[in-house]
């Protein structure tokens, strides 16, 4: 998380910029569709609507309480921002992002889940969830979003898109391009047939196994 006072801020605001540019270099999203905010102390800086990507400046991300209450906006804060503030109500994460990219939305309009095509999956918690279509920006989006993300630190939205929350901007951003590649791989591979999905007990063990290697680097001081 970000510090609250005004250098935490300012830092936030710039990397909310710089990740923006590479949510569409990226893919994961066109013209100014899709958002992200990044927590600090007890407000949220968020990317705001309608102002494309292309043309954003660090001044232009708006910052919001807990409450929803905007606080320094010269801008519109995004019409997620209720969705951003549940997660972060009701986990730890210190960033969320929200993509519009292609692989997720195609996958969601057919199947309730992104099962468990590579052992990779395990970074996201698991197999992962398509919420129920709710219209974008509406307090049942983010119930629905917040409900299917239990356990998970990513969600499928069901014909529009995905949620993404990390510790901070670059391990949300991460995932994110982790989740539309890992269902571009599901494609993939359904182009086979029926492909061989890891079970719950393989991917436990995948888990465990990183968790001691995780272990063994910190207690052998490496980073
Ligand atoms: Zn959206």
């Amino acid at each position: 998380m970000y510090g609250s006072d005004s250098d935490g801020l300012q830092a936030a605001r710039a990397q909310l910029v710089s990740y923006s540019a590479r949510l569409l270099d990226d893919g994961l999203a066109v013209g100014s569709a899709g958002n992200m905010s990044v927590r600090a102390g007890d407000r949220v800086a968020i990317t705001p609507s309608g102002i494309s990507y292309a043309e954003m400046r660090p001044e232009d991300i708006c910052l919001v309480g807990m409450d929803g209450a905007e606080l320094q906006s010269s801008e519109t804060p995004s019409s997620e921002t209720p969705m951003h503030l549940a997660i972060y109500a009701a986990t730890r994460a210190g960033a969320v992002v929200h993509t519009h990219s292609p692989e997720v939305i195609a996958l969601s309009a057919g199947r309730d889940e992104l099962p468990a095509i590579h052992y990779a999956i395990t970074g996201l918690g698991g197999p992962v969830r398509v919420a129920p279509y709710v219209r974008f920006g509406s307090a049942g989006l983010a119930a629905s979003a917040v409900a299917a993300l239990d356990g998970r630190s990513a969600v499928i939205l069901r014909n529009h898109g995905a949620v993404c929350h990390g510790r901070d901007l670059a391990q949300a951003y991460d995932r994110a391009l982790l989740l539309e590649w890992l269902a571009r791989t599901y494609r993939l591979a359904l182009s086979y047939g029926e492909p061989a999905i890891l079970s719950a007990a393989e991917l436990d063990e995948v888990t465990a196994e990183s968790r001691r290697r995780r272990y063994g680097e910190r207690r052998s001081g490496q980073p």
